[in-house]
């Protein structure tokens, strides 16, 4: 499945690293059988636990897989012999390596695809055998990449996926993954291509061996032979060739042919990204995610280092407009130093997450807005509020800033020489309410990615949901039409940063329902930009308004016929 597009060639680099055996001769073979019979009881309580908590689905991994884990894990057998060849005078690695060498070359001779599957699950326990008795749990981000890396993983989280060099990391394969994700946001963001939904890769491939990622067509290719080679660097060459091509709109406006002006912002994270700017030709950064900062961080961000990088974004920016979301903490972008406690809610993304979280951790709250006020000083300063759900949270929220900026003042410091406050709509209560919020708010970003995952209520990060609902659906787009409709002539700005706008024909469709301004993933602007100018604005809320009337059975295939018969450009 394509998750991130653009290609890469590397070498496989597995996420957790398969634990490499340096000593082979065992000087106490007692305190070798104590280390196996240790690392077995450990093995066997994590499975338990992972067992159990799939009972009551919270775990990642699929039951099946558990059930299949959990029998290897008890099986007499495999002890017995890795306790036999410990016997031998193995250390508690040599033993557990050469017992799977053994089975798997039996395996290799029986001709049984079932039974092969299932050598699969018994190479995973061996390894996360290995990895107790060895006591190395790091990934491979923190023994540092070599070479130009593709890295393998079964799934990967947003903060893992930031500790990764980003010079040598070139993809990312998963065996999970779903577009919306935020390891996908960020990947995305960093401009890593990824492929997701591989099934069993971590068994296909083995560590160092040569890889072509493909995240355009979503293809991975495993010991590529050279014309294959060859055909991906064609393909590679012709991707540059577009690349250029976008460049080449840089300065161009992003105007429909009727004269329509859209606006084309930048989603950014980190300190880098505001050096895209530039480089897109985006008019800003329409929302930038503070909580980047804290994901990267092994403790909890200082309000020094945290107005030092909203200084260092706005000094980058140079004059263009920054949006500073306050942290969206919680979710699948859970801080193990500020939660308490593991997150165990069973669905976390509805949880104790975002302006919820920061409301209710006002020290932390307000040491982010002082950051932002000071950082601002003598400029405009944008803040937005993540997950507003009712009215009252936003005005709690900008209270909050309102006393720091009247502390700011009294004590006398530079502040901001204006503040624009904003919402996010990705909580669809809120879009009832906006008789209410408009009044207060300058403006209004549409965070589709939350959005979809409340209205259709699916999981934004479960893998066996990825696919299943569409961005180009009714459902979506007559709920932001009216959205749309109530926001027009309110004086209040309307912007959508949900990945749906970084999509050509998404964006087309988005257009067609009256929006104007977009804040999209850097990648995204030459795209994007080269569709708005090729169409007629007013042609495609005519088409629009029609479908949505009396909406086509293949809404997504339709709107695409249109678009390629009226020579929209679709990238
Ligand atoms: C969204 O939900 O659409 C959004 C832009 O915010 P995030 O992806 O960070 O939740
Ligand atoms: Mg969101």
């Amino acid at each position: 499945m394509k998750l991130v597009a653009g290609m890469a060639k590397g070498v496989a680099v597995f996420h957790q690293p398969r634990v490499v055996v340096e000593h082979t001769v065992a000087e106490d073979i007692e305190a070798e059988r104590a280390r196996v019979y240790s690392a077995f009881r450990k093995m066997r309580e994590q499975i338990d636990t992972m067992t159990r908590e799939a009972e009551f689905g919270t775990a990642g991994e699929h039951q099946e897989i558990l059930e299949t884990y959990k029998m290897f894990a008890y099986d007499e057998g495999w002890s017995r012999r890795i306790n036999e060849a410990i016997d031998s005078g193995l250390t508690a690695e040599a033993a557990i390596e050469r017992v799977q060498q053994r089975t798997r070359a039996r395996m290799r001779e029986i001709d049984d695809p079932l039974l092969q599957e299932r050598m699969h699950d018994l190479e995973d326990l061996s390894n996360r055998l290995m990895r107790i008795v060895s006591g190395r749990f790091g990934t491979a981000a923190q023994t540092g990449l070599a070479k130009d890396a593709i890295l393998i993983a079964r799934n990967l989280g947003p903060a893992e996926l930031l500790e990764y060099d980003k010079r040598r990391l070139k993809g990312v394969v998963l065996e999970e993954g779903s577009l919306t994700a935020h390891m996908t946001i960020v990947a995305r963001a960093m401009g890593v291509p990824v492929v997701g939904r591989v099934e069993d890769i971590r068994h296909i491939v083995s560590e160092g061996e040569p890889l072509l990622v493909d995240g355009d067509l979503g293809l991975v290719v495993v010991r590529p032979t050279r014309t294959m080679t060859q055909s991906f660097d064609q393909r590679m060459a012709v991707g540059q060739k577009r690349r250029a091509e976008y460049a080449a709109l840089k300065s161009k406006p992003a105007e429909t042919l009727d004269g329509q002006r859209i606006t084309l912002m930048v989603n950014a994270g980190l300190a880098e990204d505001a050096a895209m700017l530039d480089a897109s030709g985006a008019e800003g950064i329409g929302l930038f995610r503070t909580e980047f900062q804290f994901l990267i961080s092994a403790s909890l961000p200082g309000r020094e280092s945290q107005q030092r990088l909203y200084k260092s974004v706005l000094d980058a920016a140079a004059g263009k407009p920054v949006v500073f979301r306050t942290v969206d903490i919680g979710g699948d972008k859970a801080l193990p130093y500020l939660m308490d406690e593991k997150d165990e809610s069973e669905n976390p993304a509805m949880g104790w997450r975002a302006l919820r979280l920061s409301l209710s951790r006002s020290t932390l709250m307000k040491a982010q807005a002082r950051a932002l006020i000071e950082a601002a000083a003598g400029r405009t300063l944008s803040v937005m509020f993540p997950m507003v759900s009712e009215p009252w949270e936003y005005e709690e929220a900008r209270a909050l800033f309102d006393e720091q900026l009247a502390w700011c003042q009294s004590s006398r410091r530079a502040v901001p020489s204006k503040i624009e406050y904003g919402a996010m709509l990705e909580v669809p209560s809120l879009a009832e309410m906006l008789d209410e919020l408009l009044p207060r708010i300058d403006f209004l970003s549409i965070g589709t990615n939350d959005l979809t995952q409340f209205l259709f209520a699916a999981d934004r990060a479960d893998p066996r949901l990825a696919d299943r609902y569409d961005w180009l659906s009714p459902a979506i787009l007559r709920f932001l039409k009216r959205v749309a409709d109530k926001v027009e002539g309110s004086g209040v700005t309307l912007r959508l940063c949900g990945e749906m706008g970084g999509r050509p024909l998404e964006a087309m469709a988005l257009i067609g329902i009256g929006i104007r301004n977009f804040s999209i993933t850097p990648a995204a602007v030459g795209p994007i930009k080269a569709m708005v100018r090729s169409i007629d604005a007013g042609q495609v809320t005519h088409k629009m308004t029609a479908m949505l009337a009396r909406p086509p059975r293949e809404f997504r295939k339709a709107l695409a016929d249109w678009a390629r018969r009226h020579r929209v450009a679709l990238g």
